[in-house]
């Protein structure tokens, strides 16, 4: 191991979504931030794939506001019209941004796209030290109002010091077990499919939603003139989905989701997804915070993980502007306050859509379909669903209320 110990303000683990936008508005504040990341000089972590991520307008601001979304290279595809309905219900939701006052409710960025764009606004970042490939090992003591930790580079192991240690290494968080953090666990018993595919009708800026009984089918409009499309089918159907050829598999989702769109004409490679819930039971610990995934990993369905997760990190860069002390006691009890109700109120809201299509038992289907569309609690579905689309309800960073340039 190295003798010399290297000092750095905030020391992020993890480059993924969450972990480079916070060092790119923590650079801008001037920080001296190291980010650790597993992925090699070179490549993007894998993390960025061609998912197709939904930002509510919230993100967009933010993100813009960085100055990362200018950096796409491709078009992004605007969220005008959110569409809910379910299998054998007459009832439906139909929400228009124009409604609300705003011309779309948010944008849809293919993840490979972000990444790189991401990874640009890094480069150009002048306060930040990257340390790649490199992996947290452990945690290696506190000092003086600081906090050790050693990591493994290409040259062997190291160790960091600093105020404030950022675990943003996902679901799987080591920062987060070696914090002795513990976690609650959901297996959904579910297994998403997301692939590009090309309709007889031409995204026009509407987003569908459509619950069956077996699972969630969800259409998002790319910026490329193609949808992205989610589906999701109870495990033990995985295997089989997964197996069926292009042809198969196009009719199976047209079966799921309807002919609203068109016809399915086209699909690009399927990728596929468990989905477990995974809840961290405390989000900080003395100098010490847990953000994004290792945090919380939420049922993809809402479309909300990352847009939570980005506000976890713009509360923190917010809080750290104000402070002397970046990583202490009191500026992380007033990060824990500022972050809580969001957290419950986007736990709530993901998990309740996933609810709606994960319990195939005939006897609840009613009730799951009165829950969703009755014509009493469309009101409650509408808020729920513009406040996720949009992220502006309650104490939100200022970065995403900046109206975007
Ligand atoms: C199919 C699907 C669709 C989704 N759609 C949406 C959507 O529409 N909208 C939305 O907001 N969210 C969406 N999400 C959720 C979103 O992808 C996650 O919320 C987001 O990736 C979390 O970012 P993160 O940075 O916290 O973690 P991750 O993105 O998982 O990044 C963690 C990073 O840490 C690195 N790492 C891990 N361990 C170590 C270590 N020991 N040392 C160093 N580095 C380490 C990894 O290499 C990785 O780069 C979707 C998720 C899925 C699966």
């Amino acid at each position: 191991m190295s003798a010399m110990s290297a000092r750095h303000d905030v020391v992020i683990v993890g480059g993924g979504l969450v972990g480079a936008s916070l060092a790119i508005a923590l650079d801008r504040l001037g920080r001296d931030v190291a980010l650790i990341e597993a992925t090699p000089a070179g490549e993007v972590p894998a993390v960025f794939d061609e998912r197709n991520l939904s930002f509510a307008a919230a993100t967009v601001n933010a993100l813009t506001a960085l100055g990362v979304l200018q950096r796409l290279r491709h078009p992004t595809g605007p969220i005008q019209r959110i569409h809910v309905s379910r299998a054998g219900d007459f009832g439906r939701v139909l929400l228009q941004a124009r409604d609300y006052g705003r011309s779309e409710f948010g944008q849809v960025v293919v993840a490979r796209d972000f990444g790189t764009a991401l990874e640009d606004a890094l480069a150009a970042c002048t306060h930040l030290t990257r340390y790649r490939p490199a992996r947290f090992v452990a945690l290696a003591g506190m000092g003086e109002g600081l906090r050790r930790v050693r990591i493994a580079t290409a040259d062997g192991e190291t160790e960091l010091e600093t105020p404030l240690l950022v675990g943003a290494d996902g679901s799987n968080s080591m920062v987060r077990d070696a914090l002795g953090i513990a976690v609650e666990r959901h297996d959904y018993a579910q297994r998403l499919f997301v692939a590009r595919v090309r309709t007889s009708r031409a995204p026009d800026g509407t987003a569908w939603e459509r619950f069956g009984n077996d699972g969630p089918t969800a259409l998002l409009p790319r910026g490329d003139r193609h949808y992205g499309l989610i589906h999701g089918v109870p495990e033990d159907q995985a295997e089989a989905v997964a197996a069926l050829d292009d042809a198969g598999w196009l009719a199976h989702a047209q079966a799921a989701f309807g002919w609203r769109a068109g016809k399915f004409l086209a699909s690009g490679p399927r990728s596929a997804y468990p989905i477990v819930r995974v809840l961290a039971e405390r989000l900080v610990a003395p100098r010490a915070v847990l953000l994004g995934n290792a945090a919380q990993s939420i049922h993809p369905l809402g479309a909300q993980g990352f847009n939570l997760g980005l506000r976890d990190a713009l509360t923190l860069a917010e809080l750290m502007a104000q402070s002397e002390d970046a990583g202490g006691d009191a500026l992380l009890a007033e990060y824990v306050r500022r972050r809580q109700p969001d957290r419950e109120r986007t736990l709530r809201f993901s998990d309740g859509l996933a609810r709606l299509t994960s319990n195939p038992a005939p006897l609840l289907r009613p009730v799951r379909s009165a829950g969703l569309l009755a014509a009493g609690s469309v009101q409650a579905v509408q808020s729920m669903l513009v406040g996720g689309a949009m992220g502006f309800a309650g104490d939100v960073p200022a970065l995403c209320r900046e109206v975007a340039a």
